[in-house]
């Protein structure tokens, strides 16, 4: 599902295609994926130009030249794609967006995510969508000192706080893998016993994980030109259980249940505390 570095590779081609588009029409399929009556939808987003575009954690927000924004959350899955016809299966393709320089946009992929309409100064409130986020684990953290201001303090292991979007936003499964792995810390350690060394090891891990995820176009994500990101071939634990580790150990990936969800780790290379 779409994490941090898919949204940025969205983020950074909406803002270079999407800024001074204005959308002439939206065709809304599933009134489960906005958060207002279809009328009052259409009637707030129609005739509207995109101003400007910016993403927290998982959101994508497009500014509109109103009081309104658009956020887009893809959840489990989902894609913004371009297309130069409106032609479309109602059954598949929750939103198109007509603008009126006659290209769509197409929402495709689509997993219980949302493009949600708010007024622009209740997205930043405490309990808004974006306001209730955690500092952007790409933008906003900018050392280790400060990743251990913002994560440390639970017992909890390290791997569901950093997948907490109210302390940190942008990281989830997939990714809190691979920042582990890369830190070369167990994911059931409890964020308390991390040293001051453990937070500037997961810190840099961010960047470098992120980093290369984003320049690969993100884990399997189709982006605004229908291209598909490669992240995931160059993933070293995430989804690869039984496979060869390589940190150069010869041990294996393993699964490992923790918090609900399936992770990824290597119990040779990740040290447990
Ligand atoms: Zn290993």
């Amino acid at each position: 599902m779409p994490e941090l570095p898919e949204l940025e590779v969205l983020r950074r081609q909406a803002k270079s295609e999407l800024v001074g588009r204005t959308i002439d029409a939206v065709t809304v399929n599933q009134p489960k994926a906005i958060n207002v009556s279809r009328p009052e939808y259409t009637s707030r987003v129609e005739g509207r130009s995109i101003e400007s575009v910016e993403r927290k954690g998982k959101y994508l927000t497009l500014h509109l030249d109103s009081d309104d924004s658009l956020v887009v959350h893809f959840s489990m899955g989902g894609a913004l794609v371009l297309r130069d016809s409106a032609e479309h299966d109602p059954d598949h393709v929750p939103f198109v967006f007509a603008f009126s320089d006659g290209e769509f946009m197409h929402a495709i992929n689509w997993q219980l995510g949302s493009i949600r309409i708010y007024n622009t100064d209740y997205l930043y409130q405490p309990n808004g969508p974006i306001g209730q986020l955690g500092p952007d684990a790409w933008d906003d953290i900018e050392s280790g000192e400060q990743l251990r201001e913002v994560i440390g303090g639970s017992r909890g292991g390290i791997k569901p706080r950093l997948m907490k979007q109210e302390i940190i936003s942008g990281i989830g499964n997939a990714y809190s893998d691979e920042i582990l792995f890369e830190a070369r810390l167990a994911p059931k350690v409890p964020t308390d016993d991390l040293h001051d060394e453990d937070f500037d090891a997961i810190y840099r891990a961010i960047r470098v994980v992120f980093q290369a995820a984003i320049e690969a176009g993100g884990e399997g994500f189709t982006d605004l030109y229908g291209n598909v990101g490669t992240a995931q071939e160059a993933f070293a634990v995430h989804g690869r259980e039984g496979e060869q580790c390589p940190g150069g150990c010869g041990g294996q990936v393993e699964a490992i249940k923790i918090s609900g969800r399936t992770g990824y780790w290597c119990p040779r290379c990740q040290e447990s505390r």
